[in-house]
C-alpha cells in the first residue's frame, strides 16, 4: 500500500531543506514535481524543483484530467500534482511525498482520507519575516503578500495530523523521519517485534501529534494574528 505524505508550510519556514533532506534519507519515498504557472527562480530547473508551464498549457492538463488536486497560490500563480505521481509510487511499491499548499491538502485528505499530513511552522512571525528577507529571493511587495499568506495559511494548522515546529534543523529533521517511519509502521499491520528503537521513534512522532502541540503553539499564533491585525 502507498503511504501519501503531505508536507504544507508557509513560505519561508525551512520546508524546501526538510523536504530535500528526508528524500535522502528515508528510503522508497518518491517525491511527486508539481507543476507551476510561476515564473522559474535563478538557480531552479525545469523538471527538478518544478516543471514549468503557461497558463494554456495548465488549463489543457486540467481539462484533461491530469491532476489529483491543483489550486491557485498567492492568487496569482497555479500549483498542481500531478496524478501520474501517485500512479507510479503505487506501480513502484513507495510512498509518495507531497509538497503542497493548505488547499491542495484539503483536496488530498477528501480524496485520500489516509494521507498522512503534515505542517511546518517558523517558531514565530519574526523569525520567519528574517527567514523571508535572507533568502533573498522576493521583492519587498511579494515578501508582503507571502507574510500574509502565512498568516492566512497558519490558521488551518489545526486541519492537519501533525505539526512540526522548525526550531533546530537537527531536531526536526528527526522528528519528521519519525512521523514517516512511525506511520509505515502503524500501516504495515506489523504490530510484534519492535525493537527499543521502534518504540523511541513512535514516541517521537507522538509528541508532534496535533493533539499533542496545541499548548506550544499559543504564542507562535499569537505572534501572527497580532501581525494579521496590524
Ligand atoms: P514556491 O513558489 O515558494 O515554490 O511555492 C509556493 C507554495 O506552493 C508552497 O506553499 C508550496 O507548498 C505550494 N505548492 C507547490 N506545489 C504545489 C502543488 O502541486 N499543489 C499545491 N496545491 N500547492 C503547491
Amino acid at each position: 500500500m502507498t503511504n501519501v505524505f503531505i508536507i504544507s508550510a508557509p513560505s519561508g519556514s525551512g520546508k524546501s531543506t526538510l523536504v530535500n533532506e528526508i528524500r535522502q534519507t528515508v528510503p522508497n519515498l518518491s517525491f511527486s514535481i508539481s507543476y507551476t504557472t510561476r515564473k522559474e527562480r535563478g538557480h531552479e530547473q525545469n523538471g527538478r524543483e518544478y516543471f514549468f508551464i503557461s497558463r494554456k498549457q495548465f488549463e489543457e492538463m486540467i481539462r484533461n484530467q491530469e491532476f489529483l488536486e491543483y489550486a491557485t497560490v498567492f492568487e496569482t500563480d497555479y500549483y498542481g500534482t500531478a496524478l501520474r505521481f501517485l500512479q507510479q509510487a503505487e506501480e513502484q511499491g513507495c510512498d509518495l511525498l507531497l509538497d503542497i499548499d493548505v488547499q491542495g491538502a484539503a483536496q488530498i485528505k477528501h480524496k485520500i482520507p489516509d494521507a498522512v499530513s503534515i505542517f511546518i511552522l517558523p517558531p514565530n512571525r519574526i523569525e520567519l519575516e528574517k527567514r523571508l528577507r535572507e533568502r533573498g529571493q522576493d521583492s519587498e511587495e511579494k515578501i508582503q503578500r507571502r507574510l500574509e499568506t502565512a498568516s492566512r495559511e497558519i490558521e488551518n494548522y489545526d486541519k492537519y495530523d501533525y505539526i512540526l515546529v522548525n526550531d533546530r534543523l537537527d531536531d526536526s529533521i528527526q522528528a519528521l523521519q519519525s512521523i514517516l517511519l512511525a506511520e509505515r509502521l502503524k500501516h504495515s499491520g506489523v504490530r510484534e517485534q519492535r525493537s527499543a528503537e521502534d518504540d523511541n521513534m513512535l514516541a517521537r512522532a507522538e509528541r508532534c501529534r496535533l493533539n499533542n502541540v496545541r499548548e506550544r503553539l499559543q504564542p507562535i499564533l499569537a505572534s501572527f494574528a497580532t501581525t494579521a491585525a496590524r
